[in-house]
This record gives C-alpha cells, sequence and structure tokens, in this order.
C-alpha cells in the first residue's frame, strides 16, 4: 500500500489489518497512522450534541448558506478527488480557498515552479543523479523520515552507485541542529531572520569573493562544493520561509548555483488544481474571483471571516492561540477521521473515513507523482470527498 502520512507517499508499505495490525517498511509516523486508526475517532456532533451523519451535514450546509464571508482550509493529507470536491464547495458557497501553503513562502515557491520560473525535479531523479542536497529551513529526518533513506541521500542511485559514502554531500542549513543536521555531512547554524545574510555570503562565494557573514571557512567550503555539484538539490521548508524576508533574493540564489528547489510541502494536489484553474495555488476567494494576501487563512480570520470549514487539517493547534480563540468564536465546520483541537472548538463535527486505508483515490507526491491509493479495510465512515460533495449538494 501507499501510505499518506506525509508527501513522501511511500509506495512499499506493507499492512495488514485484522484483530491484529501489522505494518512493515513504514517509518514510526507512518506506522503510527495506520496502527492508531481506530483510536480517537472523531463522531458526529452539532453544537456537541452527538446528531446522525445527515443531520451534520445538512447543518455544515445551513451555515455555509447563511454565511458573508466563509472560508475552506485544507485538506493535507487526502486525495485529489477531495481536493477537487474541496473547490467546487468553494465557488458554490463563494467561499475563500486556502491550504498551509500559504503560512510562509512555500505556496509562493510551488507557485514560481509551476511558472517553470525555478528549476526543479523529481524525487526519482534526485536518487539517481543528486551528488549535493541541501537542506535550509527543513528537517526532513523529523517531518518526512524516510525521504533521505529512500531518495536524496542513503540510497544507491541510477548514477550514484557508490552511494552517501563516496558520491553524497549533504548540507544542512537551519537555526538548530535538528535531526537531519545530525545525518548530514555539514551544518551551518544560522542566527533566526539572519538567512538572507548567509545567502549574501554564498552569492559573494560563487563570485568569487570573500563571504562577509559567519564562519567564513566553512561559508566558503560549502560555496565551493555548491559550485562544483554536478546534480544539486535545495529543499526548503518552514524553517526558511519564516525567516526569509527577501523570497525573491533566495530564488535568485538558486537559480545561480543551478540547483534544482523542492519545497517540502503537504497538499501540493490543492495548488495545482487551483493553478491549473486561476494561476495561483492559493490565498482564491471565489466569492469576486479575487487572489491576495488577504485570503490567507491567517488574515481572513483576523478580518471579517464568520464561517470556517477546515478539512482535516488541525489547524488550530498551528495559528497563536488568539487565532485559535477567534476560530471557536465563528461557526466552524470540522470534516476529518479523528479528533483534535480544531474538531474540539468546532461547533459541527463530521467524520472521515481515513484517506488510503478505508477510502481510495488518487494522490500527488510532493514532487507531483501521481499515484493510486487503495482501500485496505472497510468501515462505516464515508470517504472526506463524498462528505464534501453531499454538503454542496445540500447548499
Ligand atoms: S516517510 Fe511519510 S509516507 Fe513514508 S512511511 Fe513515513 S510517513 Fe509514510
Amino acid at each position: 500500500m501507499i501510505c499518506l502520512g506525509c508527501s513522501c507517499l511511500c509506495d512499499d508499505i506493507e499492512c495488514e489489518i485484522g484483530e491484529e495490525i501489522k505494518v512493515g517498511n513504514a517509518c514510526l509516523r507512518g506506522f503510527r497512522r495506520i496502527d492508531s486508526i481506530n483510536e480517537n475517532r472523531l463522531t458526529p456532533r452539532v453544537e456537541r450534541k452527538e446528531e446522525n451523519i445527515d443531520d451534520t451535514i445538512k447543518s455544515a450546509a445551513k451555515l455555509l448558506e447563511e454565511a458573508k464571508n466563509p472560508i475552506i482550509f485544507g485538506p493535507e493529507n487526502s486525495t485529489l478527488e477531495t481536493e477537487k470536491e474541496a473547490i467546487e464547495l468553494a465557488k458554490k458557497a463563494g467561499a475563500i480557498i486556502d491550504n498551509m501553503s500559504s503560512f510562509g513562502y512555500s505556496g509562493y515557491l510551488v507557485e514560481k515552479i509551476f511558472r517553470k520560473e525555478v528549476n526543479t525535479c523529481t524525487l526519482d531523479e534526485t536518487r539517481d543523479d543528486c551528488d549535493v542536497s541541501i537542506y535550509w529551513g527543513c528537517d526532513p529526518m523529523s517531518s518526512h523520515p524516510r525521504m533521505m533513506s529512500r531518495y536524496s541521500y542513503y540510497p544507491r542511485g541510477k548514477n550514484r552507485q557508490r552511494g552517501w559514502e563516496q558520491d553524497r554531500d549533504a548540507i544542512s542549513i537551519d537555526v538548530r541542529r535538528s535531526l537531519t543536521a545530525e545525518i548530514c555531512d555539514k551544518f551551518i547554524k544560522v542566527p533566526p531572520g539572519r538567512d538572507f545574510e548567509l545567502m549574501k555570503a554564498f552569492k559573494d562565494v560563487l563570485s568569487g569573493k570573500i563571504p562577509k557573514f559567519g564562519d567564513k571557512k566553512s561559508i566558503m567550503k560549502i560555496g565551493n562544493l555548491i559550485k562544483k555539484a554536478e546534480f544539486g538539490v535545495l529543499f526548503t521548508g518552514l524553517g526558511l520561509n519564516y525567516s526569509i524576508n527577501h523570497i525573491d533574493d533566495f530564488i535568485d540564489l538558486v537559480k545561480d548555483t543551478g540547483f534544482r528547489l523542492q519545497p517540502i510541502i503537504e497538499g501540493i494536489g490543492l495548488n495545482k488544481l487551483l493553478f491549473d484553474e486561476t494561476g495561483h495555488v492559493n490565498k482564491i476567494n471565489y466569492k469576486d474571483k479575487s487572489y491576495g494576501i488577504e485570503n490567507n487563512f491567517v488574515e481572513a480570520l483576523k478580518g471579517d471571516i464568520d464561517t470556517a470549514l477546515i478539512i482535516g487539517s488541525d489547524v488550530a493547534s498551528n495559528i497563536p492561540l488568539k487565532l485559535a480563540k477567534r476560530l471557536r468564536e465563528i461557526n466552524c465546520i470540522y470534516v476529518g477521521p479523528h479528533s483534535n483541537l480544531t474538531s474540539h472548538i468546532s461547533k459541527v463535527n463530521i467524520p472521515t473515513a481515513v484517506c488510503g486505508i478505508e477510502s481510495a483515490g488518487k494522490a500527488y507526491r510532493m514532487d507531483l507523482k501521481e499515484e493510486d491509493l487503495e482501500k485496505i479495510v472497510d468501515s462505516n465512515f464515508l470517504p472526506d470527498q463524498e462528505i464534501l460533495k453531499r454538503i454542496g449538494d445540500a447548499l
């Protein structure tokens, strides 16, 4: 089976779900997703009172119908079919649609890649050819635990037969010594918010100058390694995105190095569908077909949003407490398989099947490789795409 625990979508997972749950090949995160499938399941509720599923769907539709300024957020780990339904629902409800990619600059970088303004590559090309990988502001060993072992560092690739010992170099750039930094050959600790100065230092080395920032000797060594790379890949994450104000300078640096850019991102399927339709990957308001920062989930929540439909994302755990309280005050509907803080503060809870285990569909890996997800076990829960469709039909 394919694991939907993160956007690596590992396709070699062995899984048996019976009285006992047996899982092979998955990382701990993937194992927990399967092993804990029956824990903490969401129950259908309206205003904390248990209801049947039809009534929760009707209540959700009513809230969206009465909303003046609704927003739809997510889904994160779901299928392309669900992402399509989320967009259709946003159109019907005249809602903003956004996802986690608008926190920081992940979405911005993905949009540049879709526009072909920055080079990228597939994870399979990374495995076969990459000789230098950089992890800037990301910690895949924690967030995407098998990415380095399957693609970017440890495996023997078609043209990298000697593997990490001789054929590959890995560099971590982060504000702290992360798990990824622990296994990389080189690590640069960059003080929070000072990535821009480090970028300038690398630009200096690339143009043959002495850098003026940080540990000049190691920056020069890494700069020279970057210069010599035959097939370099730069992975980024929220750490970089939160601390760089000069994101276009960062893109210029990536172009100067000749590296391929791979943002480590969840929910890229929604980004692609929105891009194909609107030319933007997130922050779309279907009320007036506008695109802009005011449609970012956090900004919208600070504004006059009165209803939020959250699909499979525990967004309340990822925003400041003040905004989580605001989410509790408005009409919040949560659609997802398990209870979490977001479901707890929502007025309507609609449980769903767990995608890729209890329901099938298609999904994109982080590099847009399309995978078919199988249904492994039967369940009484409806797939999330069906829930969204039924809300849309009831509008
Ligand atoms: S790396 Fe991601 S996709 Fe692969 S097994 Fe772990 S959680 Fe699942």
